[in-house]
């Protein structure tokens, strides 16, 4: 299926030309006829599946091709509720890209900065309005956002809203909303209070799901090293020198974790960057600018500060500590290889992360593949002796596996996605 078989308006389907969409992904295919109809729809999917144009390219068709465009013109008909202030800026800029040719005014209002600049491009007029819960029900107490004229509300991520504590938030904001509305609920697993608020929020639904495992853990090239605690930050080193061009997320399980990453990173002359909730919403901002431009190679991310972020050609992933709830895993290592990109995800694994290796590997169905030595293979064998544990029978079947030098075995393959996706190929030699 095209977008152009699925109806669309001819300025959005130029606009996504010029984004070099050819084909919807599997989610976009099912979720834009629903929404197209009118329905209410609930999403179970993560970001990285193309989520964002399947809720935004719908409600922008809408907007273009009824009246309200023209009667209601900067009044909010839209409104995107969405966790973290970073995926409120990428929705934002979806928005922008796929609307710059109907004429359709959005705007994202997120805390952490002052409010002034927000209320000012709110008092001037939008049409759609991306924000996160804090700072929305703040402005609504203040006055200065009505629902009036609203059609269209989409909660993006609902599970990690509420595993942020803002439930309570989301309620007040859905209680003020007109009863007369095409609503959209997305979030990639469905506990229970989940269950219950999207029953409260939704109409008579469809329902979409996009399992995480199709998403991404397929697409890609994953490896683990064993590796001892103290080591980590020598092996991380040893394997950015030998990609000195190469974008690389790295994420650490704690805010102290990232930031002493970042400073161990400095004492090699590596530059890079922390994103977490204690650094400041402009650091957070210029750090992820930078990198997303590719002035800055390496970024360090906690798990919340980078959900969602998408970084175009984004070839490696590093879990320094690999993560305690397995879902977690299939987040990170979707930050590369999204939509028909394919990309690399390398874990650092230590003695008593091991069962959480072995947790991945039940959610993900499939073995990460052991790569081969790398030059602190010593410790981590001691470590794992102390730690009384039977070491990991050597895999087959491969293919990032090692064989030649420590290192070695991924940068084929990340040069290989690095070019495909930057058309750069001035990386030094890989020995
Ligand atoms: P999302 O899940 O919305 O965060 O989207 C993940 C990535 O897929 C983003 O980089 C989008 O620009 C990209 N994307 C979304 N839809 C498509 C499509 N139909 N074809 C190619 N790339 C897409």
């Amino acid at each position: 299926m095209t977008f152009k078989e699925l109806g669309l308006a001819a300025p959005i389907l130029k606009a996504l030309q010029d984004e070099g969409y050819t084909d919807p992904t599997p989610i976009q295919e099912q979720a834009i006829p629903i929404l197209l109809k009118g329905k209410d729809l609930l999403g179970v999917a993560q970001t990285g599946t193309g989520k964002t144009a399947a809720f935004g390219i719908p409600i922008l068709h809408h907007l273009y091709e009824s009246i309200s465009l023209r009667q209601n013109k900067r009044k909010v008909k839209a409104l995107v509720v969405t966790p973290t202030r970073e995926l409120a800026i990428q929705i934002g800029e979806s928005f922008t890209a796929y609307g710059k040719h109907t004429g359709l005014r959005n705007t994202v209002i997120f805390g952490g900065v002052k409010q002034g600049k927000q209320v000012n491009a709110l008092r001037a007029g939008v049409d759609i309005l991306v924000a996160t819960p804090g700072r929305l029900l703040d402005l609504m107490n203040q006055g200065f956002i009505t629902f009036r004229d609203l059609e269209f509300v989409v909660l993006d991520e609902a599970d990690q809203m509420l595993d942020m504590g803002f439930i309570h938030d989301i309620k007040k904001i859905i209680a003020k909303l007109p009863p007369k509305r095409q609503s959209l609920f997305f979030s990639a697993t469905m506990p229970k209070t989940i269950v219950e608020l999207s029953r409260k929020m939704l109409g008579s639904f469809e329902q979409v799901t996009i399992k995480p495992q199709q998403a991404t853990a397929e697409k890609v090239e994953q490896g683990v090293y064993f590796v001892s605690k103290g080591k980590k930050p020598n092996l991380l080193v040893h394997i950015l020198e030998q990609q000195p061009n190469a974008s690389v997320l790295v994420f650490s399980r704690t805010k102290h974790g990232a930031n002493k990453i970042v400073k161990k990173l400095a004492q090699a002359n590596i530059k890079s960057a922390a994103i977490h909730g204690n650094k400041s919403q402009t650091a957070r901002q210029n750090a992820l600018g930078d990198f997303k431009d590719g002035k800055l190679k390496v970024l360090v991310a906690t798990d919340i500060a980078a959900r969602g972020i998408d970084v175009d050609g984004l070839a490696l992933v590093i879990n320094f500590d690999l993560p305690n709830v397995s879902e977690t895993y299939v987040h990170r290592i979707g930050r590369t290889g999204r939509a028909d990109a394919s990309g690399i995800a390398i874990s650092f694994c230590m003695a008593e992360e091991r069962p959480y290796l072995r947790d991945i590997e039940k959610l993900i169905k499939q073995e990460v593949p052991r790569l081969g030595e790398h030059p602190f293979m010593e410790d981590a064998q001691e470590e794992e002796s102390e730690t009384k544990r039977r070491p990991q029978k050597p895999r087959n079947n491969n293919s990032l596996r090692n064989n030649n030098r420590s290192g070695n075995s991924y940068n084929k393959n990340r040069n290989k996605n690095r070019n495909r996706n930057r058309n750069n190929n001035s990386s030094k030699p890989n020995t």
